[in-house]
């Protein structure tokens, strides 16, 4: 949403409570909105990516966070001799 002149509070959670009615009727939008994959993260996003694959709220943070540990998990298991 654009804003005419600096907001006040009042205006910042009118844009944000005008922005979640907006999504929650929306069926479209409502049936992209996720949870995150991330074990420690409890972020909901709009998965509006190309064959609604995402996964994470953020690839660079809790995509990163997966892909590391199951780097980590694979090398244990290698040094396990499994
Ligand atoms: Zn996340």
């Amino acid at each position: 949403r654009t804003l005419n002149a600096p907001p006040a509070c009042a205006e910042l959670l009118a844009a944000v409570a005008r922005d979640c009615v907006d999504l929650l009727t929306d069926p479209a939008a409502r049936a992209a909105l996720r949870r995150c994959g991330g074990d420690t993260c409890r972020r909901l996003y709009l998965d509006t990516s190309r064959g609604h694959r995402r996964r994470w709220c953020s690839s660079e943070i809790c995509g990163n966070r997966e892909r590391v540990a199951r780097h980590r998990r694979r090398a244990a298991a290698l040094a396990d001799g499994r």
